[in-house]
């Protein structure tokens, strides 16, 4: 990387090296300072956005073994998903957000937010349906827990990508903005009752199939009884 293009990431003039709002740097107006133009040899958008892939791609492999590893033992692999969510979110995804002004970085978090929890809501009923599978279950977490993870890390990244456009030209918040969270909250406040639903069948089913009712223990005796 160019030493301009490590300033610029920096938050800071790729001339006088003096710090500069993030904003002016995205929208790549003159320096305060110098009066220079805040722009690199490479599009300072699409720096932010393509950081860390290597990164990103051993995590999505780190992630893969350690669904297998854990998805032999019911439910699980849901503590190593959330813990990839939160892990990813903060080392890939945070320092992006900076660029956006402070409304619209608010509305992007709150986005991303929801919307990591209804991944999360989902990794838990796929661990919940493949909990009476044991020999299978490993298998099918080593390949949809890592596709699950990308999948909110790189629409997170496409997200914070348009955004950051809209930011550089000057754009008002738009309309999709505000409703994008709510639309996500109805979704989560679905999936969470899917859930709950989910658990109570899950549950009853396992009760019924384990541990034979009083009844029927009373009922399998008195037969044998002549
Ligand atoms: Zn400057």
């Amino acid at each position: 990387m160019s030493i301009e293009n490590r300033l610029l990431l920096q938050g800071r003039c790729p001339r006088c090296a003096e710090r500069v709002s993030p904003r002016l740097l995205v929208q790549e107006s003159d320096c305060p300072h110098c009066e220079s133009a805040l722009r690199g040899p490479a599009d300072l958008r699409t720096k932010i956005a393509d950081r860390q892939l290597g990164f990103r791609l051993v995590g999505y492999g780190l992630i893969a073994l350690a669904s297998f590893t854990t998805g032999w033992i019911p439910l699980l692999q849901t503590g190593v998903h959330l813990l990839a969510l939160v892990v990813l979110h903060l080392l890939v995804i945070h320092s992006s957000l900076k660029w956006l002004s402070r409304k619209r970085r608010a509305l992007t978090r709150l986005t991303l937010r929801i919307y990591g929890a209804l991944i999360a809501v989902a990794g838990f009923l796929l661990n919940l349906a493949l909990a009476p599978l044991v020999g299978v279950a490993p298998f099918v977490l080593a390949l949809v827990g890592p596709a699950m993870t990308a999948l909110y890390v790189e629409v997170s990244i496409w997200l914070v990508r348009r955004r950051l456009d809209r930011q550089a030209e000057g754009r008002p918040i738009a309309v999709g903005e505000w409703a994008l969270p709510l639309a996500l909250l109805l979704g989560l406040v679905v999936a969470s009752l899917a859930t709950v639903t989910a658990v109570y069948a899950v549950v009853s089913l396992v009760a019924s199939l384990d541990t034979p009712g009083a009844t029927e223990i009373l009922h399998f005796v008195t037969e044998r009884t002549p």
